[in-house]
């Protein structure tokens, strides 16, 4: 049993939007696996449902950590629960286009190019390495995620002209997170990089 000091606290989790800062945040290592990371997953795993996706990264909630959740299903009670830690990718092979959208980025749909098959090496919630040669759908979520820990989103590997198309929305999604911002409805850009420092030194190494 292990108490959790203040410092390491998880508040309630959301789903943040396109420009949150924690979207552009490099994510750290995790080398803290406690009780409020644990139900910090179970949470993020009702939220990915809630939304209607089949991947969530923890800077989506917000968590500037090295770890994704997926279900290829999208449902609760069908497919495969997976809990990615700390992963690394190797062996990229092939090529595949396919249409993607994301939960921070909600209404931009477009097609993006990535290698068709990949290894992820990571760890689960309990410490047991996860070794999994991917292809598919899988392997296109687990990039996909993978690229939000390195603070990417998928509107960074467009073509040229692909990049002028979703232009307009991003801007349009700036506007909105300022607005919210303006009207006190979300923190200063300051107060919210200050929180995710203050995770960061909770459960990452320096
Ligand atoms: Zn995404």
């Amino acid at each position: 049993m292990e108490t959790t000091s203040p410092a390491a606290e998880i508040g309630p989790l959301a789903l943040v939007e396109y420009p949150h800062p924690a979207l552009a945040r490099r994510a750290k290592p995790v080398v803290r696996l406690d009780d409020p990371l644990a139900a910090a997953v179970d949470r993020m795993f009702e939220i990915m449902y809630e939304a209607g996706g089949i991947g969530l990264a923890a800077n989506q909630v917000a968590l500037p950590y090295r770890l994704f959740v997926v279900n290829c299903s999208g449902h609760p009670d069908e497919g495969e629960e997976l809990v990615f830690v700390n992963p690394v990718l190797s062996k990229p092979r092939g090529t595949a286009v396919q249409e993607e959208g994301c939960l921070s980025l909600p209404g931009v749909r477009m097609d993006v190019r990535r290698p068709a098959r990949v290894v992820v090496d990571a760890w689960s919630l309990d410490g047991e390495p996860l070794h999994l040669d991917l292809d598919g759908l899988l392997a296109r979520v687990v990039q996909h995620e993978y690229d939000h820990l390195d603070g990417r989103l998928f509107t960074d590997r467009l073509p040229e002209a692909a990049t002028l198309e979703v232009r307009r929305s991003l801007e349009t999604f700036r506007e909105v997170f300022a607005g919210k911002q303006a009207r006190g409805e979300l923190p200063s850009t300051e107060v919210l990089v200050a929180e995710l420092d203050r995770l960061e030194a909770a459960r990452c190494t320096a």
